[in-house]
């Protein structure tokens, strides 16, 4: 029989109106460095989201057509969010940290027709503008310098984010949209390859942003005040913007102020309840900390996600400000939530035991499936010891890339992850690294996340990160680059026997070096690439 169930679409414009109508005296706030925050009501948003559609409609851009952002987190940025995407049209979120040719590589794959650009911006755009013949309109946010956008070689008129909106009137009429229409996209941010186009629905949107707000992930309220200081164009600041509007949670944007001395004032003047970042953020917060008092009492807890955290991460957080870290993973494919590692209950929070769960990866979320696979492709165990590539499927992960086939990363259905890991009989998943960083030595595989974690223990140890170095015996040894803390000091051999008793032996690094720093990725995750291609030929043995 038919299920009697009416066929309403789910919709950014339905996530909007929500946070509109329910929560419109929940707040965006925005950072302005130590002035006063720049503040608007959801229903303030709402009503410039609906000034900007129209003006955007005026600029001739139509449902499917590309509109990018090149912003920072900011109360426009979460305008663009909205309005793009409930007019028909797709999100484009521009990473402002890609070097010059993959930012234009993306914007033309794209076909990006209006580029929405932060006036601080405007230089980093600027190095690409003549390379860019689809855009029809580049639009300011703020009253900056703003010529050198002018000299884009189409004669593109360069607007006035704010004179647009100004000229319209509220009460645009969104339209039906599909719920399988793409309401925006971003690309993987290419830690390990190319970047590549995930293009996500309205339905995925929707159901996602629903997932986030539920207890078992992100769990935000119309009582938390979360501050979003993952980038919005680092895969929908993980499902922040539009959890809000459902939740009703406030958002609090940093703009251009990602650094922990600016982080933590907001957290104290504007008392942030939640706060989400990669685990280098957290990092520098944690140092900030060593020179000042922080008051971090406000946080009812932090997430962490893009790339491992270490467990001195958690512990120091735990013990310092008894702030619990909850650690989450995904992927531009995956919108990204897969899960969270919440641990199980009875467990008492600040113990070891609690510690030990929340170093696993995440536990399995409600709408998505995942199996572990070994390299024939048969499914493994979910006994949390056999170890395998991730694989995931579920209606926000993506089955495709945008004018891309890419087949070799999908396997019957599923996203091939490229993560390897175990899933224990509860479903808590831990990654111990990537197909692409994993060292393999003698047909055994290291875990380059795990030397990784103990060294960076170690007391005299900033950053560390373990990388495979072609060996004639082994086929790959690990090379171990280290950070040490300013004014400490320890030798290979101090960390190698620190190792010792940690790892099995024939896993600790006889390779070594000493750096000022590790290179980082556009997100802030080590960069390996650099340093393979630096120690390939390796003549440290
Ligand atoms: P890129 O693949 O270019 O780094 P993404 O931001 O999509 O871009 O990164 C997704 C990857 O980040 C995952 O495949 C995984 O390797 C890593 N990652 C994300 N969260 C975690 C986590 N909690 N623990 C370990 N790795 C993680």
């Amino acid at each position: 029989i038919q299920s009697t169930m009416q066929d309403f679409p789910l919709s950014v414009a339905a996530i909007l109106r929500h946070g509109a109508r329910v929560y419109g005296r929940s707040e965006c706030v925005t950072w302005t460095g130590g002035g006063t925050p720049k503040r608007a009501t959801f229903a303030e948003v709402a009503v410039n989201a609906e000034r900007l559609a129209a003006a955007l409609a005026r600029l001739g851009i139509r449902p499917g057509d590309r509109v990018a952002t090149f912003q920072w987190n900011n109360q426009e940025h979460l305008e663009a969010y909205f309005a793009v995407p409930a007019m028909g049209a797709v999100l484009h979120t521009l990473n402002i940290r890609l070097f010059p040719e993959q930012l234009s590589h993306i914007i033309n794959h794209a076909d990006d027709q209006v580029v929405i650009v932060d006036d601080s911006l405007v230089p980093l755009l600027a190095r690409v503008v003549h390379e860019l013949p689809a855009v029809e309109a580049f639009v300011v946010v703020g009253d900056g310098d703003a010529t050198p956008l002018e000299r884009n070689g189409n004669g593109a008129p360069v607007l006035r984010y704010h004179e647009l909106l100004a000229a319209e009137e509220p009460g645009f009429a969104w339209p039906d949209v599909d719920e399988r229409a793409a309401a925006s996209m971003c690309y993987t941010s290419g830690t390990t390859g190319d970047p590549k186009g995930v293009v996500y629905s309205h339905r995925s949107t929707f159901l996602h942003a629903m997932a986030v707000q539920s207890a078992s992930l992100v769990g935000i309220t119309e009582a938390d005040r979360v501050l979003a200081i993952v980038p919005m164009f680092h895969v929908n600041a993980w499902g922040l913007p539009y959890g809000a509007f459902l939740s009703g949670a406030t958002l609090h944007m940093p703009g251009p102020f990602m650094q922990a001395e600016h982080l933590t004032a907001f957290i104290e003047a504007e008392r942030s309840t939640l706060a989400s970042a990669v685990p280098t953020i957290w990092n520098a917060i944690l140092a900030h900390g060593e020179q000042r008092e922080l008051d971090l009492s406000s946080l009812r807890a932090g997430t962490s996600g893009g790339a491992a955290a270490p467990r001195v991460l958690l512990e120091r957080f735990e013990e310092r400000y008894g702030l619990r870290i909850i650690q989450g993973w995904g992927m531009t494919e995956t919108s990204p939530l897969g899960g969270m590692a919440f641990p199980p209950p009875g467990v008492e929070p600040g113990t070891a035991e609690d510690v030990d769960w929340r170093m696993k990866s995440g536990r399995v979320a409600a709408g998505v499936e995942m199996r572990i696979v070994n390299d024939a492709g048969d499914e493994l165990p979910w006994d949390g010891t056999s170890v395998g590539e991730i694989e995931v499927r579920g209606p926000w992960i993506t089955g495709a890339y945008h004018r891309n086939p890419a087949p070799e990363k999908f396997h019957d259905g599923w996203l091939r992850t490229g993560d390897i890991g175990t899933i224990d009989d509860r479903g808590f998943y831990q990654i111990t690294d990537r197909v692409k960083d994993v060292i393999k030595s003698g047909g055994e595989w290291i875990s380059s996340v795990e030397l990784e974690n103990h060294l960076m223990a170690h007391p005299a140890v900033a950053e560390a990160a373990v990388i495979g170095i072609p060996d004639a015996r082994w086929d790959e040894r690990p090379l171990a680059c280290v950070v040490l803390r300013p004014d400490a000091a320890a030798t290979a051999a101090e960390l190698a026997a620190f190792l010792g008793d940690k790892v099995a032996r024939w896993q600790v690094p006889e390779n070594w070096t000493f750096l000022d720093e590790i290179p980082k990725t556009t997100v802030g995750k080590w960069d390996k690439k650099p340093l393979r291609a630096r120690y390939a030929e390796s003549d440290l043995k």
